[in-house]
């Protein structure tokens, strides 16, 4: 992704400076960056509170989103997600907006930031999927006491991912990859970025490729962290193990971030407004400094990044100058007395504590056109019908089964809360008035058609409540989805 120059050679870069602490802290990135001497050219926009209440229900304005398809960079303040005005999360909305897919946030240990885990050695990256998963944010009440939210992964999102990952950890000589997923439970979304994970470490065999079970990774990442090198993971896995993460390096005002895409890339550090700090001069500026740090790789000002860098180690390492989050806040030094600090220290590097050697990440290309996984065969088995009904799971199935007779559907199974309860298992399962009723092929027929289906929902209507239907798939030969807890 090519970075936009001025005819002076200068770098673009759209800053938002954000809500709450987030003005303090850019402010201090900017100053450090023109200080380092990287020729950045800045222009600030607006986004979040403040174009909320402007009556914007995105929280981001034309004139923002214009300058961002322009600069192609944003560096940017913590962004409020207003509760009773607005809708959705501006920081979601540039993520999306500009098809961010990859959320990279690294943490290392810091000098002078003691915590349990200090003298271990800690450095690693998670590589976040940012656009997909549960964050697509498509929910639905699909009846008044049953919420649903779905977890949509693409095989082309898992692709950029993983790709991302592995070039990552070429351009920072990073030796291992590790993919997190809950694959073990969500064989097909969760599965999906484990099996193109495994498909795609093959083709970068001078890095180590292993799987992991989400749940023991936070488990490993609390008593062995410093095993880790680089983590790719979903999105909702990766926002929880990212905090988890900071906390192993000092907490959030250490945690930076990037959010990679091939046309545009934002730059912001993982905490929010932590609007109690507002305007108080308190609050620590290094994660929002980090991430300028890794927005001047980006641009190609390496010299100026590990500038910065080394002066941050120099600075912890002295101890002169501590925020608040880090001794005490009645102790602390301010954000502007922190940031002079740093300035002072620009020019120096530590002995012990070193910035590593980064090559430019080699971003993977996709063809822009929506994507096709192709098969040889697909099959059409039956369907999903799920129903809203106060009956018992007795009572409905054999309601069901008595509609669907003489149709070329029978009723498989219905389940509650994804276990089987009917027929009958034995199991005791605390039911809701929702249910999944499978509904398969007879004997006989090939195929499920739309005339089938329809058929039996003609059928369905008059005494019961329908709400969603799910086409059951084979794809070559193999089921396109998942049976229910109990379902042979
Ligand atoms: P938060 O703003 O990250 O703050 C939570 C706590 O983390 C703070 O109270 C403070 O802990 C600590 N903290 C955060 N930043 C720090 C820093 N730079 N230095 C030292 N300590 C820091 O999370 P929140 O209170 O849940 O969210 C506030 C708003 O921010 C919400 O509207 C949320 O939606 C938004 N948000 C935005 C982004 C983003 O823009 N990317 C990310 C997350 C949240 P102590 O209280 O222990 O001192």
């Amino acid at each position: 992704m090519a970075s936009q120059v001025t005819n002076a050679g200068e770098k673009l870069v759209t800053v938002i400076p954000g809500d709450g602490v987030g003005p303090e802290c850019v402010r201090a990135a900017q100053r450090l960056i023109e200080a380092a001497g990287a020729r950045l050219v800045w222009e600030e926009r607006a986004a979040g509170a403040s174009v909320f209440k402007q009556g914007i229900a995105s929280g981001v304005p034309p004139e923002t989103i214009e300058s961002i398809r322009r600069t192609r960079c944003v560096l940017k303040g913590p962004l409020e997600t207003p509760v009773g005005y607005g809708e959705k999360s501006a920081n979601v909305t540039l993520r999306k907006l500009f098809e961010t897919y990859g959320n990279i946030r690294p943490v290392r240990e810091l000098p002078g930031v003691i915590t349990p885990y200090s003298g271990r050695g800690i450095d690693l990256v998670v590589v976040r999927e940012n656009v997909e998963d549960l964050y697509a944010g498509i929910e639905h009440m699909q009846t008044p006491g049953v919420a649903q939210c779905l977890k949509l992964i693409s095989r082309k999102g898992c692709e950029k991912i993983v790709r991302l990952a592995f070039e990552l950890a070429i351009a920072e000589g990073r030796k291992r990859v590790h993919c997190a997923t809950k694959s073990n439970i969500m064989k097909l979304t969760e599965g999906l970025l484990k099996r193109t994970f495994e498909e795609i470490a093959l083709q970068y065999p001078g890095i180590e490729a292993q799987h992991i079970i989400i749940d023991n990774c936070a488990h490993q990442l609390v008593k062995k962290p410093e095993q880790f090198d680089v983590i790719v993971t979903t999105n909702m896995n990766g926002d929880i193990i990212s905090d988890l993460t900071s906390a192993l390096v000092g907490g959030l005002g250490f945690a930076p971030s990037a959010n990679l895409g091939n046309d545009v890339a934002i730059f912001e550090a993982v905490h929010g407004s932590a609007p109690k700090y507002a305007g108080k001069n308190v609050i620590n500026p290094t994660a929002v400094i980090l991430s300028a740090v890794l927005m001047l790789r980006h641009l190609g000002e390496f010299e100026a990044a590990s500038k910065i860098e080394n002066a941050i180690l120099v600075t912890l390492e002295e101890g002169k100058a501590r925020t608040g989050d880090v001794v005490g806040y009645d102790k602390g030094v301010s954000t502007t007395a922190f940031t002079e600090a740093i300035l002072a220290n620009l020019g120096r590097s530590s002995q012990r504590w070193r910035v590593r050697d980064y090559r430019p990440i080699k971003l993977p290309q996709f063809d822009p056109a929506p994507d096709t996984v192709k098969v040889s065969s697909r099959r059409t088995v039956g369907a999903d019908v799920f129903v809203e009904s106060s009956l018992s799971a007795v009572e409905l199935g054999k309601s069901l089964e008595e509609i669907a007779a003489g149709s070329p559907l029978r009723l498989k199974m219905i389940s509650n809360r994804g276990c089987k309860v009917y027929p009958p298992t034995g199991a005791i399962t605390d039911c809701v008035d929702h249910w999944r009723c499978r509904f398969v092929v007879r004997e006989g027929t090939p195929e499920m058609i739309d005339a089938h289906l329809l058929d039996l929902l003609h059928r369905i209507s008059p005494r019961h409540r329908w709400m969603q239907i799910e086409k059951l798939y084979e794809f070559d030969g193999a089921a396109g989805y998942t049976k229910a807890q109990g379902e042979d």
